[in-house]
């Protein structure tokens, strides 16, 4: 399978692995990864994160599917990352 995604080079195109992979398209791979790198962007040009449990997860039962919003920033983290946030608390500027 991966052979078809080698490029001339002899490197791989990691795009056309991960959307044979994943089933999404190209377009959707590539909207996929710059809204990764704009949530994180908003998540460090933010002054001081208040995060609060996302209303898209907030149905959901299983505590490690929750994700949280910054009102600040927009910024979108997960469960986990929302513990060590939380656990790292900086008191407020
Ligand atoms: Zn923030």
């Amino acid at each position: 399978m991966l052979d078809k995604h080698r490029n001339p080079n002899g490197t791989y195109d990691g795009v056309g692995v991960m959307s044979e992979m994943t089933g999404l398209s190209r377009a959707e791979m590539m909207a996929l990864a710059e809204q990764v790198r704009a949530n994180s962007a908003r998540l460090h040009a933010c002054r001081y994160h208040e995060f609060e449990q996302s209303p898209s997860t907030a149905p959901m039962r299983s505590l490690t599917h929750q994700r949280y919003v910054c009102k600040n920033c927009g910024g979108e983290i997960r469960y986990h990352e929302w513990r060590w946030h939380e656990d790292g608390r900086r008191p407020k500027p």
